[in-house]
């Protein structure tokens, strides 16, 4: 066996590289941090051939003194802590003192530094791991750092890079991301010859937001401001506007990004009744929390954290999201103002037709037809009915316009003043809220399913199924809380044969199927005999419901909740209940409104669907071009 030796350092950076330098991306996250903890207001990025032959981090920050210079690159060398104990409190990004130490090994990196008040600014190039300069030069104060040429020295390392379009976008991604976590920082962000985002820094979360994503997906956004023992703010999508992954939900934690399963959960609890699975809310939520109830050492990146007080944490960011969920008007307005032609763009008397048309046509789209006496598997009546891409075709409701991305601020002498100005509050028109059923003049049906309403110049259409589904739902949930459904013998006992899995979470679930009110015995290998159903409201279920909710236990029971799959199974309950009847008396119309305006949440089927939209005189009044 060779000879064990101690190794020497620049071995030892270049293997601890490994551990924070994987791409870059990451090295624009090490240097934008460090920025950040210098104080500055502005840092320009930029990188070419996706960072991969250049990268350059610009900031307006405390700067290094000349005789720290080559003290930061020395690896744990870091200004941020001095013991242990330091960690308790750390507020800054950084604090492992790692970074440059890692960079420098894998690249050639250069700085150039001034403080603001030395005369002169310092000059260092480091080409993996060995000085190569250091001199002084004239310089503005700040920091620049450059890195070119990445894992030169490491051709393994290299081999794994992405293509640079591919390391680009994962540059972008941290920028986008950062950016939203600091709205006091104004960022540019520059990809080969074009500037592809800019932040003005003046504070406002809400300019972030619209730099990064625009004015469409702003516009499906609330606002949460929650001040208890723990702060949260930001923005949660609109019920109405999810995305097919989580890539669109970023947390922060006093400032600095995390990934935080236990908040993804939190979203999914909160939303669970507004979305369908499969579909996640879009958040940006700046959470601030007494830096010694949490730990950020637990993670080379820094990305996870761990929180002392859990249970906590999760009550707190639970109340500031689903309180901002129930606060916002949650109805869906039919005709959004944008939607009418201007009069600047005279449109043709074919494409007005056109631009009337879609709106109707995709609302009508989004309620399902609940076929009457046929059972259609719940998954597949989203698809059917496009609820899994569907939810753009939703209108957005009508935000002010967000103020204009400004120029970037001078250099720290001139300190922006915090946002005082009250933010308007989107939303607070009073067509907003759930009309007051005993005030609504009841027009009509049509289509055997759409309840028109008229009250204070303001039109309702009420989609009886979904309405009657919230309802019944809300019904059950709240007997299921307590204790059982009701069942019903049946007067002879049904076999039901069931498929290997489905049998085996029958028997799993016994207990949520008896709550149910089905009183169920295995009958041989993979059948049971179904002896009683429940009896919702209006009429038994049969051995046939029985079969779907089996179904849809076994497509997905583990690592879900009791609470979940009695909510699936509700879900499911008030679907076979809503089947068949669709001629309502004008009386039981009137009682379904009043109903649906008591439930836990009236604008919103338990699947997601709205129940009610809107239409206001004066949007009808536009769409026949009395006004304009
Ligand atoms: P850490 O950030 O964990 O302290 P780094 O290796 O990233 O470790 O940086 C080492 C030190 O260099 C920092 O503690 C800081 O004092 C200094 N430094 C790095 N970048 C900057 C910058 N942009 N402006 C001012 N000081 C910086
Ligand atoms: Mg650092």
């Amino acid at each position: 066996m060779a000879r064990i030796q101690v190794l020497d350092s620049g071995t030892i950076n270049k293997i601890a590289a490994g551990e924070v330098i994987e791409r870059p991306a990451s090295i624009v996250k090490e240097l934008v941090e460090n920025s950040i903890d210098a104080g500055a207001t502005a840092i320009t990025v930029e990188v070419r051939d996706g960072g991969i032959s250049y990268l350059r981090v610009t900031d307006n920050g405390s700067g290094i003194e000349a005789g720290e210079v080559r003290n930061a690159f020395l690896r744990h060398s870091t200004s941020k802590i001095r013991s242990a104990e330091d960690l308790e409190l750390v507020t800054s990004l950084g604090f492992r003192g790692e970074a440059l130490a890692s960079i420098a090994a894998v690249s050639r990196t250069e700085v150039l530094t001034k403080t603001a008040d030395a005369l002169t600014g310092i000059r260092y190039v480091n080409e993996g791991g060995k000085e190569l300069i250091f001199e002084e030069v004239a310089a503005v104060a700040g920091t620049t750092f450059k890195v070119e040429e990445l894992f030169f020295n490491v051709p393994a390392r290299r081999k794994f890079l992405k293509k640079p379009a591919a390391e680009a976008a994962a540059v972008t991604d941290f920028m986008q991301k950062i950016a939203m976590g600091h709205p006091e920082i104004s960022f540019q962000y520059i990809r080969g010859n074009s500037r592809v985002l800019h932040t003005p820094g003046d504070y406002r979360l809400k300019n972030c937001v619209y730099a990064v994503y625009g004015k469409e997906v702003l516009n499906e956004l609330m606002e949460v401001d929650y001040d208890g023992v723990l702060g949260v703010k930001g923005f949660i999508s609109r019920p109405q506007t999810t995305r097919a992954n989580r890539s669109y939900q970023h947390f922060y934690l006093n400032g600095r990004m995390i990934r935080s399963r236990l908040i993804e959960k939190i979203l999914e609890e909160c939303y669970k009744d507004l979305v369908m699975p499969g579909s996640f809310p879009m958040a940006v939520l700046q959470i601030t929390l007494d830096p010694s109830l949490v730990d950020v050492n637990v993670h080379p990146t820094k990305m996870e954290v761990r929180f002392s007080d859990e249970g906590l944490v999760r009550e707190e960011i639970y109340k500031a999201v689903s309180r901002t969920l129930g606060q916002e008007d949650l109805m869906t307005r039919i005709v959004q103002a944008e939607v009418v032609p201007q009069v600047e763009e005279p449109v043709k008397e074919k494409e007005d037709w056109a631009s009337v048309f879609p709106v109707m046509g995709t609302q009508a789209k989004t309620s399902v037809e609940i076929r009457p006496q046929e059972k259609i598997h719940k998954k597949e009546l989203w698809q059917e009915n496009g609820y899994y891409s569907g939810r753009q075709e939703v209108l957005p409701t009508v935000l002010e316009e967000p103020a204009p991305v400004y120029e970037v601020r001078p250099k720290v002498e001139v300190q922006p003043e915090p946002e005082v100005r009250p933010q308007p509050q989107p939303q607070s028109q009073p067509d907003n809220r759930f009309p007051d059923p005993s005030s609504l003049h009841l027009v009509g049906q049509v289509f055997f399913t759409y309840w028109l309403a008229e009250a204070d110049g303001i039109l309702y259409i009420v989609d009886q199924h979904a309405a009657h589904e919230r309802v019944l739902y809300d019904k059950i949930r709240s007997v299921l809380n307590r204790g059982m459904l009701d069942s019903q013998i049946l007067l002879e006992p049904a076999v039901v044969n069931l498929s290997i899995s489905d049998y085996a979470s029958v028997m799993e679930h016994m207990e949520l199927f008896t709550r149910m009110g089905f009183e169920v015995e295995p009958f041989g290998e993979s059948t049971v005999l179904v002896r009683c159903v429940p009896y919702i409201f209006n009429g038994p279920m049969d051995a046939g419901d029985f079969q779907d909710m089996a179904a849809l236990l076994s497509e997905g029971s583990r690592n879900i909740s009791q609470d979940v799959l009695l909510d699936k199974m509700a879900m499911m309950a008030c679907k076979a209940a809503v089947k068949g009847n669709n001629t309502l008396s004008e009386a039981e119309a009137r009682a379904l409104f009043e109903s649906l305006a008591k439930t836990t949440n009236p604008y919103n089927c338990p699947h997601g669907r709205p129940t009610i939209v809107t239409m206001t005189k004066q949007q009808m009044e536009k769409l026949f071009k009395r006004i304009v």
